[in-house]
């Protein structure tokens, strides 16, 4: 039996509880220097008080809860024997560690707390609650230096119940929970996820809490070495161990802090939040599709195959490009520039969609030349190689690039392909096939890939002949 509780920072501009930045960016993470993002309230400066909670960040929340079906806690239910009636209250959950100024962190969680939202299901996986809760600082144990940048940062918290049996399982529904939370925007993708993970085995062994595991390929490894050790050793008590990355295995900590030693008090300097009907109703018809919402409509609406509808929803950008595209231009054709040529593109230059600046006109202006036949392919893909970073009107271009269509023209070049390229020629005509295609690659290198390829190829034929 496998359990999760994730942890992702929720994409929001400011912190929770102040109006200090939020960069998580890893790839600037050196350029940013430590303690810039601070103030004295996420720096727990004695005397400061928090502000009003960041509504954007409790507004993700509602999102994810409502993306991963999930009861929203509102306050407004007038319905006496329901229970769906709760005001939410911040908790102050102690524990003293250098990365924790103001010696409690603030949390929606914990043994009085009522969380967002609980007991939804999301692709099978039973979600039992969804938290909001404030980041600590980053310590480091090694210098002592404390980093307050990500101090008071918004962090979801999603605890699934225990309903997962393997660990390529978990891994599959993660990758899926983190596509679907990027369709709202709701969680740093920069960032990641960690994650704390419970093993036990039905019967056999007590649950054991993996704390803090940082990728899904790590906590893949994880699961998978302690189920061994779980089969091996059958542990009879529960136990909190850390996942050593660098040996691949298991280790023990401290024995579990029970709810108790946290001693959670609720915070009088935070107001009860109150999410009423209205706003979650609100929130749920502005909804993005997620997925698999998507994924049937490519298939439905625009009879995209199942293999490249799934090339596309992996990754929203992609998707909301096909989408912008497949307005002006037929899907079908477009579907394989986007699919194979433009991934090609973006794979090769090891960059996203996000990364660059390929506006859907410029995208749009080049594929229709392509269709127009003002355009050879293989011009308009060399073209595409140039929309890295940003794209450009091809419209001056065109007639410098235009396809070459007369006969004579051409023949004259497959002549000059011949003459540049006796051994090429000779091979052909003592079989080799692939000369061929040699000979056709030189006609359109000199014609710089604007020689139409159908004529090329008759042309040549002839002359070979
Ligand atoms: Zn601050």
């Amino acid at each position: 039996m496998i359990g999760l509780e994730i942890h992702g920072y929720l994409a929001t501009k400011e912190k929770l509880f102040c109006r200090c930045n939020i960069n998580h960016d890893k790839e600037n993470k050196e350029q940013i220097k430590p303690n810039t993002n601070i103030c004295p309230i996420c720096t727990g400066q004695p005397g400061s008080k928090p502000l009003i909670p960041n509504s954007e960040a409790i507004k993700k929340c509602i999102q994810t809860a409502l993306m991963l079906n999930t009861k929203v806690n509102t306050s407004d239910n007038t319905d006496e024997k329901s229970k769906n009636n709760k005001k939410l209250v911040w908790q102050r959950k102690h524990y003293s560690w250098p990365d924790l100024p103001k010696g409690y962190q603030n949390t929606l969680s914990g043994t009085y707390a009522i969380p967002i939202a609980e007991n939804g299901k999301f692709l099978g996986i039973r979600i039992r609650e969804l938290h909001l809760e404030e980041d600590p600082a980053a310590w480091d144990p090694v210098t002592g230096c404390i980093d307050y940048n990500r101090s008071g940062s918004p962090l979801i918290e999603i605890v699934t119940e225990p309903d997962f049996t393997t660990a390529e399982e978990v891994s599959n529904w993660l990758k899926q929970l983190i596509l679907t939370l990027s369709y709202i925007k709701a969680i740093s993708k920069e960032a990641g996820i960690k994650a704390d993970v419970n093993v036990n085995i039905h019967k056999i062994s007590e649950r054991t809490e993996i704390k803090n595991v940082n990728s899904i390929s790590e906590i893949v490894n994880a699961i998978n070495y302690e189920l061994k050790r779980h089969e091996k050793e059958k542990p009879k008590h529960k136990e909190t161990r850390r996942w050593n990355a660098e040996k691949q295995k298991t280790e023990q900590m401290r024995e579990k802090e029970g709810a108790a030693d946290y001693r959670f008090i609720s915070d009088p300097d935070l107001p009860v939040i109150k999410i009423n009907n209205r706003l979650v109703n609100e929130i749920n018809t502005k909804l993005p599709e997620s997925p698999k919402e998507k994924l049937e409509k490519l298939i439905k609406k625009h009879k995209i195959g199942q293999k490249d509808a799934e090339v596309l929803t992996n990754n929203l950008e992609l998707v909301e490009f096909f989408e912008e595209v497949s307005k002006k231009i037929n899907p079908s054709f477009a579907l394989s520039w986007i699919t194979t040529e433009l991934l090609r593109v973006l794979n090769y230059n090891k960059i996203t969609l996000d990364q660059v600046f390929i506006s859907t006109e410029h995208f749009t202006e080049l594929l229709q030349a392509v269709k127009d036949k003002k355009l050879t392919e293989l011009k308009a893909k060399q073209i595409l190689n140039t929309f890295i970073p940003k794209s450009h009107s091809i419209k001056s271009k065109l007639s410098s690039n235009q396809r070459i269509t007369d006969k004579s023209e051409i023949k004259k070049l497959c002549e000059q392909a011949i003459k540049n390229n006796k051994k090429a020629t000779d091979d052909f005509k003592a079989g080799e096939k692939k000369a061929f295609d040699f000979l056709l690659g030189e006609i359109m290198k000199i014609s710089n890939r604007r020689a139409d390829y159908q004529i090329a190829k008759e042309e040549l034929i002839k002359l070979l002949k």
